[in-house]
């Protein structure tokens, strides 16, 4: 559909978007996706009952999303590539989505911003003179007076401290801004160092990736506006709801690693017939992402579907740790519940069937979600390590009286 937006005029997001040309269906559809991503709402399929009991549905999404009065969000850029930016302008499928990305409007951006000059300094003085939510793209240089990365005159570490000190939730958004990425690896000649190793009197959120899935980037956002708090944190500051999930537990090629079925070269018949990438240096084994999930480019692929090793870009000092990219390296980890790829392989040769291998990655799935279960974690089944959970079919979905609900024939009526 098409919308008109004509900026944040009225009060609430809900009464923007309806203001825009959507009905409030759009915006439940809207939140159900959301709910989705968080894991703590939908339906089970198959199943009449709904999700846990400590579960969100979308209908409470929608009430608290939709009251957001206008959020002030300063969105920093300091010493990276845009990458970051551009996977968050190009995340979402629905056109609701691009419409609430562009209502939260972001008062400061180096790269999206018209304004320039000293214009551009005084919106983001006036932001940061009050409460907002703070967004850091890139790292912070901090060799010889961080002269390698100024702005307006300042250092990027003046930059983010400055934006920093009337911030009510810090996301660090991108590998550089969580641990420096290629800059910071060896010899690092800058000094550069993530957001969390210059701010430390509050919590960031670690939003990893090089760059990280733009529909994870702005749910981590929608998160926080829902929620009105900061989501559970992994080790490294990651939230725990995208990124509880190694690669290797959904990927689509793990029966044929349990298999020990593995590409050798990328113009072998193991490539062509879709075989595991490890022994061309995949590191989905020892890497927590979503893309084999969510995927690329509104879920229209991702890395090793298209035949690439993953290189483990969400996971602090990739750079360093995790190359040669195309090497299998023996010292790097991830490998529990099943032994090594090089046993594995050996074990099942010339007595694989698939359907045993299969069985094998829905075992150690299922052995994931338990270990996350008796760790009290969240349930990901947005994420595929439990069952699929689906958008709440419409017709159930609570409308406006005035609005009775369309017939539907979406997928999750069909899969039903
Ligand atoms: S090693 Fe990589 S390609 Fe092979 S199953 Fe694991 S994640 Fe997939
Ligand atoms: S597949 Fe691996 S390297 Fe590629 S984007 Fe996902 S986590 Fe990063």
């Amino acid at each position: 559909m098409s919308y008109e937006l004509s900026g944040w005029t009225e009060p609430t997001l809900e009464e923007n978007l309806i203001k825009a040309g959507f009905d409030r269906r759009d915006f439940l559809k809207y939140c159900g996706e959301l709910a989705a991503v968080f894991a703590v709402g939908g339906a089970v399929i198959g199943s009449a009952t709904p999700a846990t009991a400590a579960s969100v549905p979308a209908e409470v999404i929608a009430e608290k999303l939709g009251a957001v009065k206008k959020p002030l969000v300063v969105w920093l850029q300091l010493q990276e590539c845009t990458g970051c930016m551009e996977s968050t302008l190009r995340s979402g499928g629905t056109t609701i989505e691009d419409a609430v990305l562009r209502l939260l409007s972001v008062e400061y951006n180096e790269l999206v911003m018209p304004a320039a000059g000293d214009a551009a300094n005084k919106a983001l003085d006036d932001a940061n003179a009050q409460p907002h939510l703070l967004v850091v793209n890139g790292s912070i240089p901090v060799k010889d007076g961080g002269i390698y990365c100024t702005i307006g005159g300042k250092s990027a570490e003046q930059v983010l401290r400055e934006s920093a000190k009337n911030a009510t939730g810090i996301l660090a958004v991108g590998a550089c801004a969580v641990w420096g990425s290629v800059q910071a690896s060896k010899p690092n000649p800058t000094g550069a160092v993530g957001v969390d190793a210059i701010i430390t009197d509050k919590a960031v959120v670690n939003v990893a990736g090089c760059p990280p899935i733009g529909e994870v980037i702005t749910a981590t956002v929608a998160y926080v506006l829902t929620h009105g708090s900061l989501p559970k944190l992994d080790a490294q500051g990651r939230p725990l709801f995208a990124y509880d999930q190694r690669i290797h537990d959904s990927c689509q090629r793990r029966a044929h690693f349990d298999a020990g079925q593995f590409v050798r070269s990328f113009d072998d018949d193991g490539a062509r017939n879709g075989w595991c990438l490890y022994e061309v240096g995949c590191k989905g084994p020892s890497t927590f992402a979503a893309c084999p999930i969510i995927k690329w480019n509104k879920g229209t692929s991702w890395p090793i579907q298209a035949g690439h090793p993953c290189l483990g870009c969400t996971e602090k000092n990739f750079f360093d740790n995790y190359t040669p990219f195309y090497q299998t390296l023996p010292n790097v980890g991830g490998f529990g519940v099943e032994s090594t790829a090089e046993a594995i392989g050996l074990g099942v040769v010339g007595i694989a069937a698939a359907g045993v291998a299969l069985h094998a990655g829905a075992t150690a799935v299922k052995q994931a979600a338990s270990r996350r279960a008796a760790e009290g974690n969240e349930p990901l089944q947005a994420f595929g390590d439990s069952e699929r959970v689906w958008l709440p079919n419409p017709k159930k979905v609570e409308v406006a009286p005035e609005a009775p609900a369309a017939e539907t024939t979406d997928d999750s009526e069909k899969a039903e």
